[in-house]
């Protein structure tokens, strides 16, 4: 019958004006957000860092860039690695945290941010000075532990890399019995390598 379709469509249209929104009026509202959830700044524990650039190699798309160089510090045991570059372009990053799960020293975790736009791609690379600079709040993907405990990396204290390691991992329970792995050397390189 004609005007039928009609009347149909102004019965979903007065559904839903007594139907409570789904949309938010953001950035004054907000969604709280999974603590998986993985972000864009990383959290990354440069004492747990070796330089070893497995994160790089695993990344599917090729935007972690690492440069060392020999730190000249640990000859007696074959030596370390100075980190002179480590680059993260999140401009171009899924997200898929690959690079997480390949580092084998737990020193990346993703982290939870998401605002961060920007007019510049190159503004969207992250450098060494920034991850070293970040708030150690790291997602709990990845990192069943954390979870288990309740961590909320976004409103949660800054974590050390005691608090967040893999249980499972032999050095992580040295370092929780307090055998603790000294890499305090890992920074007098670095400064021995800028005077240089
Ligand atoms: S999250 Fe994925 S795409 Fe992003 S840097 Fe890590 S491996 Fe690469
Ligand atoms: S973050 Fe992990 S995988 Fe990447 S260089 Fe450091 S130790 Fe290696």
């Amino acid at each position: 019958m004609y005007g039928l379709g009609l009347a149909k469509g102004l019965m979903i249209t007065l559904k839903n004006l007594t139907r409570k929104p789904f949309t938010i009026q953001y950035p004054e509202e907000r969604v709280s957000q999974h603590p998986r959830f993985r972000g864009e700044e990383f959290g990354w524990y440069e004492e747990r860092c070796t330089g070893c650039a497995s994160c790089a190699k695993y990344c599917p798309l090729g935007i972690i860039k690492i440069v060392t160089s020999p730190s000249g510090t640990a000859k007696p045991q074959g030596d370390k690695y100075n980190l002179e570059v480590f680059d993260i372009d999140i401009g171009r990053c899924m997200f898929c945290g690959l690079c997480v799960e390949a580092c084998p020293y737990d020193a990346l975790f993703m982290g939870s941010g998401f605002e961060r736009g920007r007019y510049a791609r190159s503004e969207l690379v992250i450098g060494i000075d920034e991850l070293r600079q970040a708030e150690k709040r790291p997602s709990t993907w990845f990192r069943p532990q954390l979870e288990n405990a309740g961590y909320s990396p976004h409103d949660g204290p800054p974590l050390s890399w005691k608090e967040v390691g893999r249980e499972q991992n032999r050095w992580h329970q040295h370092e929780k019995s307090g055998a603790r792995i000294n890499r305090a050397d890992i920074g007098e390189g670095r400064s021995s390598s800028a005077e240089s």
